[in-house]
């Protein structure tokens, strides 16, 4: 499917945005799991997806860099731009807007190999780096994922033998050494202890200089603190997965316009 370009959009707010989604609607087959959702992500900021489960936040990030599409029969409408490029289009390489729009997902899953390979794993679909580059680029993306000092002794032992919260540091490790501009993040602490989830928001207080990131979580308080701006998913008998409201985080917390999002954020539902 092609979706239509909007004429309505200024270029100049297009192309500076990380991300502007305009009416995007996201089917399982006939099924449909998002509907109409229009965002504006802007760079260098951290926005976090809260609302109920099953309201499509998951569904929602997984198709802002189409890793969505790898569920089967899916079907999209509507329309994503990554500072100004139409992910949807034909032309799109998907594994260099994957490289771009990096993911990291709830439960950690790095590859059955060791702790340096599955850093240097995208780099190497990409180039053919030299081992000291090679070295120099897993040094750096450890460093960025706050890793480098628990784990630079035992490089070549297997990722399968760290902790939880040292998993997921690793994914976030093997995104970061491809460079992306955005970090996708599908609830990233929901596997992992309070002192663990400690560090990964510490984390994302230090990546927010030099990336996009976009965070679905289910903790509130977890939104409040790590985020600039909250989008409310929800679902009613009505509409399915919509995007409710959308605003600055203290905003959202203190002053929703929308009643369903004070309730949300109010903990009365969901
Ligand atoms: P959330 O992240 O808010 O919990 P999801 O995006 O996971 O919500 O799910 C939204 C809806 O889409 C739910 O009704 C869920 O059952 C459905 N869904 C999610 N993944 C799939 C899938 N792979 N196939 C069919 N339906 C799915």
């Amino acid at each position: 499917m092609q979706p239509r370009l909007d004429r309505s959009l200024t270029p100049e707010k297009d192309n500076s945005l990380a991300l502007c989604v305009q009416n995007l609607s996201f089917y399982y087959g006939d099924r449909k799991a998002v509907e109409g959702v229009s965002m504006d992500i802007y760079p260098g900021q951290v926005t976090a997806i809260i609302g109920p489960s099953g309201c499509g936040k998951s569904t929602f990030i997984k198709a802002l860099n189409r890793i969505g599409e790898l569920e089967g029969n899916v079907r999209v409408e509507g329309q994503v731009r990554f500072f100004g490029q139409d992910i949807y289009s034909r032309r799109v390489n998907l594994n260099r807007l994957r490289q771009q729009i990096g993911m990291v997902f709830q439960k950690p899953n790095p590859f059955p190999m060791s702790i340096y390979d599955n850093v240097a794993y995208g780099v190497r679909v990409f180039s053919r780096p030299s081992r000291s580059t090679l070295d120099e680029v897993v040094e750096t993306a450890l460093r960025g994922a706050a890793l480098w000092d628990e784990v630079k002794d035992n490089l070549g032992k297997s990722a399968l033998g760290l902790s939880g919260g040292q998993q997921q540091r690793l994914c976030i490790a093997r995104s970061l050494s491809v460079k992306p501009k955005i970090l996708l993040m599908d609830e990233p602490c929901s596997a992992l202890d309070p002192i663990a989830t400690m560090k990964i928001e510490e984390l994302l207080h230090q990546l927010r200089e030099e990336l996009t990131i976009v965070i679905v979580t289910h903790n509130m308080q977890q939104a409040s603190r790590v985020s600039d701006y909250t989008a409310f998913f929800s679902t009613d008998e009505s509409r399915i997965g919509q995007l409710v409201e959308m605003g600055s985080t203290t905003n959202i917390f203190t002053a929703a316009t929308n009643s369903r999002t004070r309730d949300y954020v109010e903990g009365r539902f969901g």
